[in-house]
C-alpha cells in the first residue's frame, strides 16, 4: 500500500473476546474513529476458526458506522502472543467416616430443639425398653409418621425417657407435632440402616437461624461421651466436620472414627532459566507461589508422575497441545498461579450425604506454544471478508500486542509515561510497562476472570458456570418481602409492583435482566465472601506479581500510572481492589478510558490503527534522510 488514507479496521483477537474498531485516516494523517464492536472469540486464539468472529465484528462495526465493506483499505490484526491458559483443580484432603459415627447434615426441616442423649433403639423395639432408660429412636424408611408418633407416645407413657429421634423420611415436624412434649428430631438420614443400634448417641438441633454448639465442639463431645484427652484428639475432626450445621447426630461406636486424610498430592518441579525447585503441592498456594517467584522466569513445569500434581500439569499440557494442534513437547509452561480453595464434597462413609469442605489447590497455567500461526488466520480473514464484499482490502498483521495496548491505553485522559497497562482478561493477566524512553517490557501471567468464575462455582458447589459468572459480575440482594429487597450493602430498595414469586426469600443477583434467584442454600454473606475473596486471590495477587515483573528493579514505586484494561476491568469491584492494593506505592490506578470513550475496551484495536499511521509517518521521515546520507 503506498498511501495511508482511507478506511481501516483494527482487530484484537483475545482469548475470550474479539474487539474491532473502524477509523478513517485523512491525508494529513489524522484519525477519525467511527465505531467499535466486540464479539466472543470463535475458536482458540491464534487459530483460523477466529476468522468467523472477526468477520462478524468487522461487519457489525461497519454497519454501525454506515461504511460499506468495499471502502475498507486495510484490516489490521495484532501479532497475538502465542500464549494460552489452562486450569486444573485437585483436592488435597479427604474426610472419611469409618464405622458410622457421625451424621451431621442440614436437613431443611429438623424439628424440636436442644440436645438429647440416649441409646440408639429401633422404633419397633421401643416396647422392650426398660422403664427410665434414655433412648434415641431410630426410624427406618417407609414408616408412617402417625405410627411413629404413636409408638413414641406409648413409650413415653410407659415412662421411657425418649430423648430424641433420627428419621429416614422428611417427617420430623409431622412427628414432633404429634408428641406431648417436643424432642430434637433429625430427618432425611438416607442411610438409616447404617446407624448402629444399642450405642450411646447424642442428637442436637439448634433453633432456626442458629448452629449447633455442643456436637461441633470437641470439648462438648468429650463432656457428653466422657472422653479422655487422647479420645478427644481422635474425635476433633468430627467436631470440625459438624461446624456450621443446624442439626447433627453423633453415635459412639467402639471402633468408629472420622479421619481427615491428606491425599498425597505429589510435587511440582519448577524449571527456571537458572534454577530448579521441587515443591510439594500439599504445602499450599503460598509456598508454591514463593517457589515460582524464586525460579522466575519459568521455562517449564513438570508434575510428579502418578500423582495429582502430575495429572494436573499433564492435563493442562495435553489440552493446550490439542487446542493449538501441536505436540505436547512443544508446549511449555511459562507461568503458574496456584490458589488455595475449598470444594464441598460428600464425606466418604457418611450416612446422610454429609458434605465436608475439602482443601484443594487450583492451578492456572500459561503456556507458550511454538509459533502463533497468525499468517494463516490473516489469510482466512482475507478470504472470508472478500467473500462478503471486501474486495479492495488487505489484511495486515501489525504490531506487537503489548506495544499496541500501551499505545491505546495512553489515549486515556490524564495518563502519561511511565505507565503500566494491566489487561485483565479471561485466561491471563497481561502487563506491559512503557517507560519515558518508549521502551516496553511485557509479561503474561496465568489466571484471570475464568479462574475467578471457576473458584466461585466450586467453592459454592454450583455446577452451572453461567450462574457462577452471573454471581461474579453482579451485586447480590435478598428479596425480603414481595415489595422490597435488601441489597448486599444493607440498604433497602422498594418496588411498587410485587416481585416475581420465584425470588421471594431467595438470594438474587442484580443482573441486567432483573433479579435472578440463585439456586443455593448459602447465605448472601457467604456468597459475597466467596466472590470477593476469589477476586482477591486471583487479581490482587496477579496485579502485584505482574507489576513487580515489569517494574524497573522490581520497584513498584517507579511506576507512575496503572491503567486497567480488559473485560475484568469492567467488573464492579476488581478495579477498586487493585487500586487499594497499589495505593501504598503512590501509583495512580484506574480503569482505562480508551480514546476517552471506549472504557477499558478497544485499546489494542485502537492502538493498531494509531501504530499503522505512525509507521507510515516514520517511513516518510526516514526515507528522505536515508537518501541524504
Ligand atoms: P480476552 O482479552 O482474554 O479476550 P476479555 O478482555 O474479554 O478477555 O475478558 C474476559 C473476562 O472479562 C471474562 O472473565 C469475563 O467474565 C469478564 N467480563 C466481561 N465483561 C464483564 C463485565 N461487564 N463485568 C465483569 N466481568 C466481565
Ligand atoms: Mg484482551
Amino acid at each position: 500500500m503506498d498511501h495511508v488514507t482511507g478506511v481501516v479496521v483494527g482487530v484484537d483477537i483475545g482469548n475470550s473476546t474479539t474487539e474491532v474498531c473502524v477509523a478513517r485516516i485523512a491525508s494529513d494523517g489524522s484519525i477519525d474513529f467511527f465505531g467499535s464492536a466486540l464479539t466472543p472469540t470463535t475458536g482458540v486464539k491464534g487459530t483460523i476458526k477466529n476468522s468467523k468472529g472477526v468477520v462478524e465484528a468487522v461487519c457489525r462495526s461497519l454497519r454501525d458506522a454506515r461504511i460499506p465493506l468495499s471502502e475498507v483499505e486495510a484490516v489490521l490484526v495484532n501479532e497475538a502472543t502465542p500464549v494460552i491458559s489452562g486450569l486444573a483443580m485437585e483436592t488435597i484432603t479427604e474426610t472419611i467416616i469409618t464405622e458410622s459415627t457421625m451424621i451431621g447434615h442440614d436437613p431443611r426441616t429438623p424439628s424440636g430443639c436442644g440436645l438429647g442423649m440416649g441409646v440408639t433403639t429401633r422404633v419397633d423395639d421401643l416396647d422392650e425398653v426398660a422403664v427410665d432408660a434414655a433412648v434415641v429412636v431410630v426410624v427406618p424408611a417407609g414408616r408412617d409418621f402417625e405410627d411413629t408418633a404413636a409408638s413414641i407416645r406409648a413409650a413415653q407413657a410407659r415412662g421411657v425417657d425418649v430423648q430424641a429421634a433420627i428419621l429416614c423420611s422428611d417427617d420430623a415436624v409431622l412427628v414432633t407435632n404429634r408428641l406431648l412434649h417436643s424432642i430434637p428430631v433429625v430427618d432425611e438420614v438416607s442411610r438409616i440402616e447404617a446407624v448402629p443400634v444399642g450405642m450411646l448417641a447424642a442428637v442436637e438441633v439448634a433453633a432456626p437461624g442458629r448452629n449447633i454448639r455442643t456436637l461441633s465442639n470437641a470439648y462438648g463431645l468429650a463432656t457428653l461421651f466422657d472422653l479422655d484427652p487422647d479420645e478427644t484428639r481422635m474425635v476433633s475432626p468430627v467436631a470440625r466436620a459438624l461446624t456450621g450445621n443446624r442439626s447433627a447426630v453423633v453415635v459412639r461406636t467402639p471402633a468408629g472414627d472420622v479421619t481427615d486424610r491428606s491425599i498425597p498430592a505429589g510435587s511440582l518441579e519448577l524449571i527456571g532459566e537458572k534454577k530448579r525447585i521441587t515443591i510439594d503441592v500439599g504445602t499450599g498456594a503460598d509456598a508454591i507461589m514463593e517457589a515460582v517467584n524464586r525460579v522466575a522466569p519459568l521455562s517449564d513445569a513438570i508434575g510428579e508422575s502418578g500423582t495429582n500434581a502430575g495429572g494436573m500439569i499433564a492435563n493442562v499440557r495435553h489440552s493446550m497441545a490439542e487446542l493449538s494442534n501441536q505436540s505436547t513437547d512443544d508446549v511449555h509452561i511459562r507461568d503458574l498461579l496456584a490458589v488455595d480453595t475449598t470444594i464441598p464434597q460428600e464425606v466418604r462413609g457418611g450416612l446422610a450425604g454429609e458434605v465436608a469442605l475439602e482443601n484443594a489447590v487450583a492451578l492456572a497455567a500459561m503456556v507458550r506454544t511454538k509459533d502463533s500461526g497468525m499468517q494463516q488466520v490473516a489469510d482466512a480473514i482475507q478470504r472470508n471478508l472478500t467473500d462478503v464484499g471486501g474486495e479492495n482490502l488487505r489484511v495486515i498483521i501489525g504490531g506487537v500486542e503489548a506495544e499496541m495496548a500501551t499505545r491505546g491505553a495512553l489515549t486515556t485522559p490524564g495518563t502519561d509515561k511511565p505507565l503500566v497497562v494491566l489487561d485483565l482478561g479471561g485466561g491471563s493477566t497481561d502487563a506491559a510497562l512503557i517507560e519515558m524512553s518508549g521502551d516496553i517490557t511485557a509479561t503474561h501471567m496465568a489466571g484471570a476472570g475464568d479462574l475467578v468464575t471457576k473458584l466461585i462455582s466450586s467453592e459454592l458447589g454450583i455446577d452451572n458456570i453461567e450462574v457462577a459468572e452471573e454471581i461474579k459480575r453482579c451485586p447480590l440482594a435478598k428479596a425480603e418481602s414481595f415489595y422490597h429487597i435488601r441489597l448486599e450493602d444493607g440498604t433497602v430498595q422498594f418496588f411498587t409492583k410485587p416481585l416475581p414469586t420465584n425470588t421471594f426469600a431467595r438470594v438474587v443477583t442484580l443482573s441486567e435482566s432483573g433479579l435472578e434467584p440463585i439456586a443455593t442454600r448459602h447465605s448472601l454473606d457467604k456468597i459475597r465472601d466467596v466472590r470477593r475473596s476469589a477476586k482477591h486471590r486471583v487479581f490482587v495477587v496477579n496485579a502485584l506479581r505482574s507489576l513487580a515483573t515489569v517494574s524497573p528493579n522490581r520497584d513498584l514505586r517507579q511506576v507512575g500510572f496503572v491503567v486497567l484494561l480488559g473485560g475484568c476491568a469492567l467488573d464492579f469491584e476488581i478495579p477498586d481492589m487493585i487500586a487499594d492494593a497499589l495505593a501504598p506505592y503512590g501509583i495512580v490506578c484506574g480503569t482505562g478510558n480508551v480514546r476517552g470513550t471506549e472504557g477499558p475496551r478497544n485499546a489494542v484495536a485502537s492502538g493498531l490503527i494509531a501504530g499503522h499511521v505512525e509507521s507510515f509517518r516514520s517511513e516518510a521521515l526516514t526515507v528522505p534522510e536515508a537518501a541524504n546520507a
